[in-house]
């Protein structure tokens, strides 16, 4: 077993690894930037390490001082969290190089599956449903781009190699827009993340956001925990994640559920993953795999009782996959709201201190959150600052115990996007279930135009 960790990351996260490092008797170093010695995880680890000033390229996402932490605390392991350096193939080779085991999939791994073309050609290679597409990288001959495109079929989405954080992507509906849309596109693609090769996809206009979460030991066996969907989005980032994902029927979950499980067999994956898919007319196209534990990973604990995060400190101490597929049981129905310090209507973060904060309650109430009263939140990170999460038998009982568990939770001092949360859980089409990704965005701006004084 494992028997120190260093945790390089902050917030809920950070707090969550620490939690579930205790429950194995696994010793915890919290490393942290100068702005974050507050931080509810720093108090309570075993050692901490202060790794720099408050921007994040200096302190979480700086490589040698993090090593450098857990050398001189003589740790064994280092969870990255999400976000941050956790999907940087450098920095678990480095880790790896320097000797200490880097919890999640090898850098090989993580490289090729941040290399969106690579990945999607080694998921097509293994069976995975890929979205229709060009199949490798646009060269610059625009003859061949226009008979890509033909065949495929407009819209096409023109989408960069090395992109994430939904952005490098550019949707083409006419061949007019086409090469200067993929010249453009490169150029961003160049600019943000140093990679100017660019693939087309099919645009989807009406999928859902499915993905499938899954665990692999890396010595040939993997499982997959069923689906989460995550369609409430705004500017493609997720807001509200439920599990199971309406709809979807058990035979449909253990079909593109087997499929990931080959899949990770096959490239050797090792940790916690998740294939993400657009969902569309009842199949599945894959988008992209991340190779970390995830924000939503809450919903998916709910329903099936298990502990993600225990089973990567198990994975990455070496020990076997003790879960098989037929023990995997799935349990009611969990909803996940993220609660973001930020303006509910202008979406501006809202940093500050936290005057008050009291955390909702009840029954299958869950609430992951590094709040207290007092605590100060930083302008330098995300705004997200907690979730809340219920669970319930049935869906209509997971949706009437969040909108109780939002009008319990006080957060005074900042702003917060409860009130929008609130708006959600009470929409009749979210109650219904099974919308789009642009269902939230279509419905917030029929909500402005209706409150717009009419001229
Ligand atoms: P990122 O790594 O930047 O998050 P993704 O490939 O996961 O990029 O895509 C982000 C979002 O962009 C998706 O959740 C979806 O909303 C939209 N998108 C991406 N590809 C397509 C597509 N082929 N058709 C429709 N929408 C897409």
């Amino acid at each position: 077993m494992l028997e120190k960790v260093v945790i390089a990351n902050r917030g809920e996260i950070a707090l969550r690894v620490l939690r579930a490092c205790n429950a194995l008797g696994i010793k915890t170093v919290a490393v942290h930037s100068t702005v974050d010695r507050n931080l509810k995880h720093v108090g309570l680890a075993d050692e901490s390490v202060c790794i720099g000033p408050g921007p994040s390229a200096e302190s979480y996402l700086n490589i040698p001082a993090i090593i450098a932490a857990a050398e001189i605390t003589d740790a064994g392991a280092i969870h990255p969290g999400y976000g941050f350096l956790s999907e940087n193939a450098n920095f678990a080779e480095q880790v790896e190089k320097s000797g200490f085991v880097f919890i999640g999939p090898t850098a090989d791994v993580i490289r090729l599956m941040g290399d969106k073309v690579e990945a999607i050609r080694a998921m097509k290679a293994a069976g995975v449903p890929c979205v229709p597409g060009s199949g490798g990288p646009l060269g610059d001959d625009v003859d061949e781009n226009i008979r890509i495109a033909r065949e495929i079929g407009y819209p096409v989405i023109i989408k960069a190699a090395g992109g994430g954080g939904g952005r490098g992507m550019r949707v083409v509906r006419t061949e007019a827009h086409l090469a200067n849309s993929i010249v453009m596109t490169k150029q961003e693609a160049k600019a943000a993340f140093s990679n100017d090769q660019v693939y087309m996809e099919k645009f989807l206009e009406n999928p859902r956001h499915v993905e499938i979460q899954v665990l692999a030991d890396g010595q040939g066996n993997a499982i997959h925990l069923g689906e989460r969907d995550c369609s409430m989005q705004r500017r493609h980032q997720k807001v509200v994640e439920e599990a199971p994902a309406p709809g979807i029927t058990p035979e449909l979950r253990a079909q593109i559920g087997k499929v990931c499980v080959d899949a990770c067999v096959r490239i050797g994956y090792r940790g916690a993953g998740t294939f993400e898919f657009l969902f569309e007319d009842g199949r599945f196209y894959f988008i992209e795999m991340n190779t970390r534990i995830q924000v939503e990973h809450p919903v998916t604990e709910m329903i099936t009782g298990i502990d993600l995060v225990r089973e990567q400190l198990m994975i990455a101490s070496g020990h076997k996959l003790s879960i098989r597929q037929e023990d995997i049981v799935f349990t009611g129905h969990a909803i996940e709201c993220r609660v973001n310090a930020e303006d509910p209507d202008t979406f501006m973060p809202s940093p500050g201190t936290v005057k008050r904060f009291e955390a909702p309650g009840g029954p299958g109430v869950r609430v992951d959150t590094h709040l207290y009263d007092g605590y100060r939140i930083p302008p330098n990170y995300d705004s997200m600052i907690g979730k809340i999460i219920v669970h319930g038998p049935d869906r209509a009982t997971a949706i009437a115990r969040m909108r109780m568990a939002l009008n319990e939770t006080v957060i005074e001092g900042v702003k917060c996007n409860i009130p929008l949360q609130q708006r959600i859980m009470a929409d009749v089409g979210f109650q219904q279930g099974g919308q789009n990704i642009h269902y939230l965005e279509k419905r917030m701006a029929e909500q402005k135009e209706k409150e717009a004084p009419h001229a």
